[in-house]
């Protein structure tokens, strides 16, 4: 696959934090969901977010989106400064930038019919005369493999395949330069799976839209990226090419999170991660990652790693060891074989 070249996105040092409130009367602490992310997307290009629930992507995907401001940073889309959410430039600008949700069915109103929901981001942005969005709606479907009898049946009365179907075309209606798609295949069945990202891949050959995949599963981040960038606990901790990343990680997280997928009929040596996932309102000094880093040195609790190019190859890694400038404090004990 090769992407695009001129950016469509364009995000700076973007940070966002909550106030969380431990039990009834517990005080509010701010909890960093984002620290320092920075990401641009090509037109035509797909960039696959990675890690581990509560790593912040999907944060990312919100902000990037303008549907929450970050506290810190700038998105910029094709060229210019993200409007304020709520304000009419951005209503008008977020026809082009789209999203598909995780859950179909939640996604979808079960009280509409699926052609109805189709063509409501037409009847919200008013594109066309009625008859231009029946036909826009009659070909949006036949783009994603529905059937024109579809359009006047319910949510509910169709397969979870067929309803991320649909929630694709509703995305896809108003033809939009972005679409960022948050975990858009892990409630489907296995079976589906596969599909949903061939149909996704076609749909960007055949629009040049930019796509931000946001995913757990990196196996199929691997099949539809261009590039991947892996998060751990708010920041980019390693961003490549798929199969630079995920054939020979460089950061000791995508390590773990790489001899994690299950091989079938292979032994592969697994990384064992100690201790449990921090706690996001208590992050580690240094690197993040240093009390679960089975490499991790003196420097590491204290010193935090900047996300920066190889010498090497050239693959922005966050690790002081990946970059040569600490010496892994122990061969990696908790290398298993399973
Ligand atoms: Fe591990 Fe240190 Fe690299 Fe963090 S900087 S991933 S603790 S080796």
């Amino acid at each position: 696959m090769t992407g695009g070249t001129a950016d469509l996105l364009d995000a700076r040092d973007l940070a966002r934090s909550y106030m969380i409130r431990r039990g009834l009367l517990g005080r509010s602490t701010a909890v960093r969901a984002v620290d320092g992310v920075s990401l641009k997307l090509a037109r035509g290009e797909t960039l696959g977010l990675v890690g581990e629930s509560g790593c912040g992507k999907s944060t990312t995907a919100r902000l990037v989106l303008g549907v929450e401001p970050p506290d810190e940073g700038v998105v910029r889309f094709d060229g210019a400064a993200m409007p304020r959410s709520g304000t009419s430039a951005w209503a008008t600008l977020r026809r082009r930038m789209q999203m598909v949700y995780q859950d179909p069915l939640q996604a979808l109103d079960k009280r509409l019919t699926i052609g109805t929901q189709i063509a409501e981001p037409l009847d919200i942005h008013r594109i066309g005369t009625p008859a231009e969005r029946e036909q826009r709606v009659a070909a949006v479907m036949a783009e994603v493999g529905l059937q024109p009898h579809h359009a006047g049946r319910h949510p509910q009365s169709l397969s979870g395949g067929q309803r991320q179907r649909a929630v694709i075309a509703r995305a896809l209606v108003t033809n939009p330069d972005l679409l960022v798609c948050d975990e858009p295949i892990s409630a489907l069945d296995v079976s589906i799976q596969a599909l949903v990202l061939n149909l996704l891949m076609d749909l960007q050959e055949r629009s040049g839209m930019g796509m931000l995949f946001v995913s757990h599963d990196l196996r199929a981040v691997r099949q539809i990226s261009h590039r991947v960038a892996v998060m751990y606990l708010g920041r980019i901790v390693e961003e490549g090419e798929p199969d630079a990343v995920l054939h020979e990680p460089a950061h000791p997280y995508t390590q773990a999170l790489v001899s994690a997928i299950p091989h079938p009929g292979k032994t592969a040596s697994r990384v064992i991660l100690q201790g449990d996932p921090p706690n996001p309102a208590n992050r580690p000094t240094g690197c993040a990652f240093h009390p679960r880093c089975p490499v991790a040195t003196a420097t590491c609790r204290i010193e935090t790693p900047d996300l920066k190019p190889r010498t090497s190859d050239g693959r922005r890694v966050a690790c002081h060891v990946a970059h040569g400038e600490a010496s892994p404090a122990r061969a990696p004990a908790s290398l298993e074989t399973c």
